[in-house]
């Protein structure tokens, strides 16, 4: 079993946020920041591209509501919303789980850059290529 379905389970521990019939909402074990939450459904699915609408619909919107509530309360400046897909994109618990990072100033454990790293490709071929 893996270890997002044995936190669901209760026979791991976990610091639970929020929790209803479809999802569940934990503080994150290495807290990249302070109040670090990932949403999972209680269903296991391993990543967001398995996951049916229904489920991603609802999973989504407790999201949002966690985000808001979490930087509100926290007095964060803003939040990071991840979902790392498969281990190129550096998924390493294989149960799809959104990450919530509230977001206080540049001591942030957290750095996201955008670093194109080649000539531009050609959109309409990119376009063409996407859509078949
Ligand atoms: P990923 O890299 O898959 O997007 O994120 C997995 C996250 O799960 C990591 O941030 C990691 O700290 C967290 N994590 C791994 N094991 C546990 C655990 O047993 N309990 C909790 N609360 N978080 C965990
Ligand atoms: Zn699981």
């Amino acid at each position: 079993m893996c270890i997002f379905c044995s936190i669901i389970e209760g026979t791991i521990p976990s610091a639970r946020v929020y929790e209803d019939e479809t999802c569940l909402a934990i503080l994150d074990i290495s807290q990249v920041t302070r109040g670090h939450t990932l949403v999972l459904p209680k269903k296991h699915f391993d990543n967001i591209l398995e996951c049916d609408d229904e489920t991603l619909a609802h999973l989504i919107s407790v999201t949002r509501m966690l985000a808001d509530r979490i930087v509100k309360n926290l007095n964060a400046k803003g939040c990071n919303i991840l979902v790392n897909t498969n281990e190129a994109a550096g998924q390493s618990v294989m149960h799809l789980h959104f990450h919530i990072i509230p977001r206080y100033g540049e001591e942030d454990g957290l750095t996201i850059e955008f670093n194109p790293q080649h000539e531009p490709y050609d959109l309409g071929e990119v376009l063409k290529e996407i859509n078949g």
